[in-house]
């Protein structure tokens, strides 16, 4: 079966990303949201990323606005039942992936994939709640997906090799380069980045140092592009505490335990980039912390 439209749920950080690169390489591309308002930024936000591309020679304005025709949204995703792959990019909380499955699962073509780009929910068991466990994978975007190449793929139980291979070529012909990673909470990817990340956190909330000195040591000292506090702003506070938890419960091991601190921010709605402020301020109408 051919792929040529994708149905994205969820356009938020990551759907407006996995759009973007869908449509740019050619495929019809659905963005759903339960929110009109989320679908607005998404397009809004597609439109600036494509506009950097051509400012930097990576995309020309015809294949900018052929790449924006090609992407439609809705509030109801069935109206893209036809699509031959689904990726399901909604909010990072268990229930809330497990009955978008089984909705799924009802409302698009029986034939059709059905890929989550969970940080580090079981496959397995999101395929457990369809009628076709063998045509549902994990493909793992990074952050920013329209400028990072990795793209991991993850195999539950029953996910056949026939789903696998045509993921995998999929990848690859959207200019990603797919690793494979075992079904185990947090897959590669969040298993070794989350640990750091909310190790930063602790030390900040214990004066270890303060937000800059901790990213400056990561960046001089590591080589890291950004430092930890940083990369969890642009993750999404929220994002990264419902991964640290979903490690800690699935894997049983206190070293997972999400920092106080970083619970204590999401509660005051400091979700990092998306809400404006986070460790650090992005002109958002919310006060800096006075104290972390
Ligand atoms: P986000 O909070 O930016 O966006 C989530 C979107 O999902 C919102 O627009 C929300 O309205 C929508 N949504 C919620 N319930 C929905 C439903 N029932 N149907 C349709 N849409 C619904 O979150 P995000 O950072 O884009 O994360 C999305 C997924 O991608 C999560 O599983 C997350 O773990 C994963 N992920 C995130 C990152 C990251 O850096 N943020 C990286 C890789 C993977």
């Amino acid at each position: 079966m051919e792929i040529t439209k994708i149905l994205v749920i969820g356009a938020g950080t990551m759907g407006n990303g996995i759009a973007h690169v869908f449509a740019q390489h050619g495929f019809d591309v659905v963005m759903s949201d339960i929110s009109e308002a989320a679908l607005k930024n998404a397009l809004a936000t597609i439109e600036k990323n494509m506009s950097r591309q051509i400012a930097k020679g990576k995309l020309t304005e015809n294949e900018k606005s052929s790449a924006l025709a090609r992407i439609s949204t809705t509030t109801d995703f069935s109206s893209a039942s036809d699509a031959q792959l689904a990726i399901e990019a909604a909010t990072e909380n268990k229930e809330l992936k497990f009955n978008l499955f089984k909705q799924i699962d009802e409302l698009i073509n029986k034939d059709a994939i059905l890929a989550s780009n969970t940080s580090t929910i079981s496959i397995t068991e999101i395929a457990s709640k369809t009628f076709r466990p063998e045509k549902v994978i994990g493909m793992h975007f990074m952050n920013p997906v329209q400028m990072m190449k990795l793209v991991e793929i993850i195999r539950g139980l029953a996910t056949s090799d026939y789903v696998f291979h045509s993921v995998y070529e999929l990848s690859k012909k959207i200019d990603k380069i797919p690793v494979e990673a075992n079904d185990y909470p947090g897959f590669i990817a969040n298993r070794i980045l989350m640990p750091l990340i909310n190790e930063a956190i602790f030390a900040l909330m214990e004066g270890v140092g303060t937000v800059q000195a901790i990213d400056e040591v990561a960046k001089l000292g590591f080589s890291h592009p950004m430092g930890p506090l940083m990369l969890a702003d642009l993750i999404g506070l929220d994002t990264t505490l419902s991964i640290m938890e979903v490690l800690h419960k699935d894997l049983g091991d206190p070293r997972f335990r999400p920092a106080p601190l970083l619970r204590k921010l999401v509660a005051a709605g400091y979700l990092g980039r998306k809400s404006g402020n986070g460790f650090y301020n992005y002109s958002g109408e919310m006060p800096l912390p006075n104290k972390f």
